[in-house]
């Protein structure tokens, strides 16, 4: 049942993409890039981690050995995560718009976008990512399955914001730094 929830959760995700990564492949010009193989590495790992394995864990009892029971409250609670992961994920794609790249990158014509969401965090898609990995250790009940895409997110996690935020200053210079001071990462600065 709970399964059912994640699966959802992914297509979720997938529907509320679509048509930025629609845009992105057919008009974007690339003016910087800044992305190494380690970074590419750990996306595949992602992709394994948050789809393949919960694939595997649906389908099969192949990883039946590594499960654990949780009362359905963990059940629902890992629902209303997920539901607050896909909002927080919708408000950023509709605040950052154009501006989105799935690895790091600065288009020709780039806005440092500072309203919205991102008034309030510096990477909300990446807090969004937090809460569906929490999520996805609360709906799928399996120490494999449920806690691969919280432990990958992390090395991820800090690679990326440290090499994106390097990117964004050395592009936007002044006015990122601005930014930076009165907005958190992924909690709101207080
Ligand atoms: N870290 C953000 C964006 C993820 S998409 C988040 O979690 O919501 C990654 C791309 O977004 C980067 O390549 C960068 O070019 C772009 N980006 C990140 N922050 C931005 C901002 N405030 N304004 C415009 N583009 C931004």
């Amino acid at each position: 049942m709970f399964k059912i929830v994640y699966w959802l959760g992914i297509l979720g995700q997938i529907v509320i993409r679509a048509p930025y990564q629609k845009w992105r492949k057919s008009e974007a010009k690339t003016e910087k890039r800044s992305f190494n193989s380690v970074e590419g590495f750990i996306l595949v790992l992602l992709l394994v981690s948050g789809f393949i394995l919960p694939l595997v864990y649906s389908l099969t009892d192949w990883l039946s050995f590594a499960d654990y029971s949780l009362p359905d409250w963990a059940g629902w609670l890992g629902a209303g995560v997920l539901a607050l992961a896909l909002y927080v994920f919708a408000r950023a794609h509709a605040d950052l718009r154009t501006n989105w790249s799935p690895t790091l990158e600065i288009y020709k014509g780039h806005d440092l976008i500072t309203n919205g969401i991102y008034g309030v965090i510096r990477h909300p898609m990446y807090a969004s990512q937090w809460l569906f990995n929490i999520a996805q250790a609360l709906l799928l009940h399996n120490w494999i399955a449920g806690f691969a895409g919280l432990v990958l997110f992390v090395p991820f996690y800090f690679l990326r914001v440290s090499a994106e935020e390097k990117m964004m200053a050395e592009t936007f210079g002044d006015k990122y730094g601005k930014y930076m001071a009165s907005t958190g990462r992924v909690l709101p600065k207080l």
